[in-house]
Parts: C-alpha cells; structure tokens; sequence
C-alpha cells in the first residue's frame, strides 16, 4: 500500500504498564500489553482485531486513540494529506486532530453521561472543536440523529429514557458528528442482545458508506467482525499471531489458536465441529511464557516452541502467522 493511500500505520507498538510494590511502590515488573504490533489500514478499510479477553484488543484502540500513550513503535495517521506521527506530537497538536479519530466503547450505559440530554451530548463536541451558529449546530444534531435512525424530536430526552440499542446509536452519533475520519469500535454489539446486534452492525455498515469512515472494530465474536470486516488480525498476549483476509483466516486459519477461536462458534444447524477447546486462561502478562506464548494452551506443541519465539511470516501475499507449525498443520476453518 502506498503511503498516499494509507490512514494509519501502527510500526512495531508497545504498551507496558508498571507494576509497583511495596510500601515505596519500586517497580517489580511491567505487564506487557502489547509486543511489536505492526500494521497498516487504507483508507475506507474496515479492520477486524479478534482475541479473547486479556489479549490487548481494547489497549491497541485506546493507544491509537492516544489515550493510553505507547511505551515504544509508532503510531503514523494521515489527515488531509498530512501526516501525524500521533505518539510524538504535543498535547494541542493532538487536540486538534482529536476530532479525525473518534472510539465507540462497548457499554453505552457507562460511556454516556446520565446526567445530559441528547442535546447536549451531541453538541457539546460541536461546541468544543468548531464555532457554529445555533442553526448550524441544531441542523448538525439533527442530522446525525436521523442518520443514526433516532427521532430528532428525542433530543431533550436522557440517555436512561432510551432502549440500549438506542443508547448504542446515540453513542454512535456523538462519535460521528465531528466527520471523524478514523472510527475505533471497541466491542460495540457485545452489550446488547443479539436482534439488536444485528441492527446496529447494519447500522455501521451504512455509515461507513455515508461518512466515508475507516473502521478498527474489535471484537472477542468472530461472528461480528467477519460480517463487517475485509481484514482480521487475531491478537494473543498482546502480539498479533495471524492476520490476513477475512475468508483466508475464516476459512483457511493457519494458527492453532485462530482454529480454536474458530471451532468455538456455536452452529445454527447443530451439526457438531471438530470442537478444539481452549484449556486455561490466558497467561499472565508480567511474566509470559517463554517461546510461543500460546505454547501452554496449545495442542500441537513441539519442544520447539517453548524455546523460539515464532516470527509472523507470509503464508500467501496478504496472510500471515507466526507458529512454528503453520506449514504442516491442516487445520480446521469455517464449513
Ligand atoms: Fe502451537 Fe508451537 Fe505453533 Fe505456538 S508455535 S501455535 S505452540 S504449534
């Protein structure tokens, strides 16, 4: 991809966090988040991260998002033909581009405040990065409304007067009325039923469309990101194991862990799959394992993977995995 084309490159991230003891609170250890995080998203891409919980999904958005500064890497985004490297700029340098990169967060109970209208949540953004006339910016509310599906007439309403689907939209909309163009969706079906999920992720589909978005959408449900996604990568302990297109890793996975994630997916015709379950939990961060970090859960261990660190390698020319095993394993997909 060339660089003209390109809305984000994520160049070998990490993210610890120290860990303190003691009555003088002395560093004993760092969590490691996440390990050399590489990638790159064009324009009008709709990226899916999958891993289970733990694995450094949500750290990854919110250090995108620069609300978690990154230990080492960089964080490159391009706006209006310019480029940001996001990590080294100053603190009004990344005001002002705040508005290009918006996070939705999965709970839209917690993530809007119960205390303000509709109204105000909305256009308090508005208010805050650009000066509209009071026309202007009850045209602006309003129009997100209707694109986001919610009645224009609810705006002096509460968030608690809302269902949680409507919750969602309303969180959705106060991310979009600054015409971001990089949206971070952080889990944004998991708090709500299963109608409801469908209906926001067509939702999503549509304003993509509209707003001419770029999408991150993370997700432990692979269900949801292959239905918006083009592209995955599967995170584990903080490090990206398997990345490619959505039917490549879907339906040919070449990491032992992709297949488990894979193989857990309840069947709606309820015919049994070869169910690989994932043993234990995953490994403490402090102090991961040495080798292959999934060695532990993995059921195609060698004892080469507990000594060499598996390096993400191509297995065609958008797929990649880093397993020691990858070219001789058959693993099973989606089918
Ligand atoms: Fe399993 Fe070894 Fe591959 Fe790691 S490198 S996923 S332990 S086969």
């Amino acid at each position: 991809m060339s660089k003209q084309e390109s809305v984000l490159e994520v160049e070998n991230l990490r993210v610890y966090f120290p860990v303190y003891r003691g009555f003088l609170r002395k560093v004993s250890g760092y969590v490691q988040a996440l390990e050399k995080v590489c990638f790159t998203m064009g324009k009008g891409e709709v990226l899916g991260i999958v891993g289970e919980s733990g694995c450094g999904k949500s750290t990854l958005l919110k250090s995108i998002s620069m609300l978690v500064p990154p230990t080492e890497g960089k964080i490159v985004f391009s706006c209006n033909g310019n480029f940001y490297v996001l990590n080294e700029l100053t603190y009004h340098e990344l005001v002002k581009l705040r508005p290009f990169i918006q996070i939705v967060f999965q709970d839209p109970f917690s993530s809007l405040n119960p205390r303000m209208r509709v109204w105000n949540l909305l256009a308090e953004p508005l208010q805050l990065h650009a000066s509209l006339s009071r026309s202007k910016l009850r045209d602006r509310v309003e129009e997100i409304l209707v694109s986001v599906g919610l009645d224009p007439s609810h705006v002096y309403r509460f968030p608690h007067q809302f269902s949680g689907g409507e919750r969602q939209r309303i969180a959705i909309a106060r991310a979009l009325i600054l015409r971001p163009s990089l949206l971070l969706l952080d889990e944004p079906t998991s708090a709500l039923d299963v109608s409801l999920q469908a209906q926001v992720l067509t939702l999503l589909e549509k304003l993509k469309e509209e707003y001419k978005l770029t999408y991150i959408l993370v997700s432990h449900n692979l269900g949801v990101v292959k239905y918006l996604s083009r592209r995955i990568l599967i995170m584990y302990l903080g490090r990206i194991v398997e990345s490619g297109e959505s039917e490549d890793v879907f339906f040919s996975p070449r990491h032992p862990y992709t297949e488990a994630l894979i193989q857990a997916i309840p069947r709606l015709d309820g015919e049994g799959r070869r169910r690989i379950i994932l043993k234990g939990e995953v490994p403490n961060p402090i102090s991961p394992p040495s080798g292959c970090v999934f060695h532990p859960r993995c059921i195609y261990k060698r004892g080469i993977c507990e000594k060499k660190i598996p390096q993400l390698q191509d297995v065609s020319s958008l797929h990649r995995v880093a397993c020691h095993r990858a070219e001789e394993l058959k693993l099973a997909g989606l089918g």
